[in-house]
């Protein structure tokens, strides 16, 4: 499991690697995808390090919370906030490769269903 010492998305938050930051607010940072899968595909991140997001829940409920929050705004100022997809890959066998919690807001084209 990645620590904050080695973990890429630490590193964009504390502004070590840079991005394409889209919103920050106390608890969540977004920023765009490196290899978007949408015309909108955004990452909003918990400041706060933790694998995935349900051990984000578990150890800190309020910032899982805000980060429902965070991902509708972001949703908003792109302009999708009714029509996105919303995913948290989950392990390695759903393809997590970045193991800091983080939510993919898709948005701007139609998506199929069920997900690959
Ligand atoms: P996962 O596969 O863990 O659900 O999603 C990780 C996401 O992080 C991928 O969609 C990948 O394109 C994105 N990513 C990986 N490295 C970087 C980077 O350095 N900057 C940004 N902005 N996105 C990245
Ligand atoms: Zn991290």
């Amino acid at each position: 499991m990645s620590t904050p010492a080695d973990c890429l998305f630490c590193k964009i938050i504390a502004g070590e690697i840079p991005a394409d930051i889209v919103a920050e607010t106390e608890l969540s940072v977004a920023f765009r995808d490196i290899n978007p899968q949408a015309p909108t595909h955004v990452l909003v991140v918990p400041r706060l390090h933790q694998p995935d997001i349900g051990s984000l829940a578990a150890a800190d409920p309020g910032s899982a919370v805000a980060l429902l929050a965070d991902v509708r705004a972001v949703a908003r100022a792109e302009g999708f906030e009714d029509n996105y997809r919303l995913v948290f890959n989950t392990g390695a066998d759903a393809q997590q490769t970045v193991f800091h919690c983080h939510a993919h807001v898709f948005a701007g084209r139609e998506f199929g269903w069920p997900p690959g």
